[in-house]
């Protein structure tokens, strides 16, 4: 084994120099880079070495000896520790800043040259969250509900998530209740035994309603009618009560099936003034006060007068389609979640909007198939997983070969990888918007225009 510049338990005073994209404070000892919780650039801290690593390493705080101008108090640990808020301790200007930074640093290294424009905030940017996904877990013989540490499957109990409406941490404790009360067995992802392995929730933000999903790995969860009265006794407002079936040992939190317990098997909502049919195992944004804000920017910079024909790959349940379609002679999405995509068609109707065309398919293929078919866009709406554009896709792209291109991005590496292949065909971007979606941890929403 090659000597590291530092020793398991060693301690030592350090300058934090950077913020990694996780939001870990970095320090170099002769060059040897140690990541670090809870620290922020400038700050001096005294540490302690947890996992020295051959390139790189693992520390611990044991004392901060000064303090960075924008670091504010810290709510709770657990928020770190698990994840769920790993920007928690930066004040809130200065997460947009980082975010912001971090695009312009992928760009630069990328050789593009974009201007990224100051990030769209939230006033408000906590309790946003209008879902929760929550693993149950026995500890000690007792049901318990709340997050994995980071980089295992260790549950750290929380009551109170931070991010998410309030409202959908009450009924979480509500749930939990009950199947404690009725002493329905964890799940052991260990053994692959027990019961119940989630519960998820979500909340419509103008509608108030609220669906409630256990996951389970078995249909006969014992006491399920007591459980379901309770829950509908105790909190009015759920419309919307799910069993979903998840019977393998895998990581993968939703199971391919559902069984509707009591009342609707989907949630509805609105977002600028549309109302939303969402089913459990479709996509919907958390974030629903700045979907509206990336929404109103998407359909600015697509710069729609009436007559375009606009194509919404990765469209999810119809949102920024039925959206864009309000302002277009015909929208076509595409998504490959068959349920979402049967949400977006209730979607239309519901709305009275008849000029969209829903395809169920993987993006790459339909848009193959729309070009041989001789489709010809004016503009081109994108907003991918994390894992952006398939090579397919933007081949499609460039025999298509439309105007103007909207790239609603949730990670800017893959987004500049793709502006990179999409040059190939003439398509040059200018400056980019983020959007803040996701305030308290380091994920980046941006979007940007592409045209030929
Ligand atoms: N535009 C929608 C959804 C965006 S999330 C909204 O704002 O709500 C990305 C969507 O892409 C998800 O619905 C996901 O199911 C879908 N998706 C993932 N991979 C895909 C692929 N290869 N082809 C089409 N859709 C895909």
């Amino acid at each position: 084994m090659p000597e590291t510049a530092v020793k398991k338990n060693q301690e030592m005073t350090v300058t934090i120099e950077d913020l990694t994209y996780e939001g870990l404070g970095v320090a170099k000892v002769d060059g040897y880079p140690l990541f670090i919780e809870d620290a922020l650039p400038g700050e001096e801290v005294l540490i302690r070495v947890v996992k020295p690593l051959k390139q790189y390493g693992f520390a611990r705080v044991q004392k901060r000896l000064t303090d960075s101008p924008d670091r504010v108090e810290v709510t709770s640990r657990a928020y770190t520790q698990t994840g769920i808020a790993p920007l928690q301790h930066l004040a809130y200007p200065a997460q947009l800043k980082f975010k912001e930074e971090q695009i312009r640093q992928l760009y630069k290294k990328s050789h593009l040259d974009i201007e990224v424009l100051p990030s769209i905030g939230m006033a408000n940017p906590t309790g946003y969250r209008n879902k929760a996904q929550v693993p149950v877990r026995d500890i000690n013989g007792m049901l318990q509900t709340g997050f994995y540490k980071k980089r295992s499957h260790e549950l750290i109990p929380i009551d109170d998530f931070f991010i998410q409406d309030p409202k959908i941490d009450q009924a979480i404790m509500m749930v939990r209740d009950r199947l404690r009360e009725y002493h329905v067995p964890a799940y052991d992802e260990r053994k692959n035994t027990g019961v119940i392995r989630h519960i998820m929730v979500r909340r419509g933000y103008y509608s108030h309603e609220m669906m409630i999903v256990l996951v389970s790995r078995v249909w006969d969860v014992p006491h399920l009618d007591e459980i379901v009265a309770d829950i509908t006794k105790m909190m009015p407002e759920v419309t919307s009560i799910v069993l979903n079936r998840n019977s393998k040992p895998t990581n993968v939190i939703l199971g391919p099936s559902t069984r509707t317990l009591f009342g609707k098997d989907y949630l509805t909502d609105e977002l600028l003034g549309s109302k939303f049919h969402i089913s459990p195992l479709s996509f919907y944004q958390v974030n629903p006060t700045q979907t509206e804000v990336l929404y109103t920017k998407a359909v600015e910079q697509a710069g729609l007068t009436g007559n375009e024909v606009v194509i919404d790959a990765y469209s999810g349940i119809g949102t920024i389609s039925l959206t864009m379609a309000r302002h277009a002679k015909h929208v076509y999405g595409v998504e490959v979640v068959p349920d979402a995509v049967a949400d977006a068609r209730v979607n239309a109707e519901l709305n009275d909007i008849h000029n969209v065309t829903f395809e169920v398919g993987k993006a790459e293929d339909v848009m193959q198939t729309w070009k041989d078919q001789n489709l010809q866009a004016d503009v081109l709406m994108v907003d991918p997983p994390r894992k952006g554009l398939d090579p397919s896709f933007v081949e499609a792209v460039g025999y298509m070969l439309p105007k103007k291109m909207v790239y609603v991005s949730c990670n800017p590496a893959t987004l500049a990888r793709d502006i990179h292949a999409l040059e190939e065909f003439g398509y040059q971007a200018t400056t980019t918007q983020p959007v803040d979606m996701f305030p308290q941890t380091q994920h980046i929403e941006s979007i940007t225009v592409l045209t030929r």
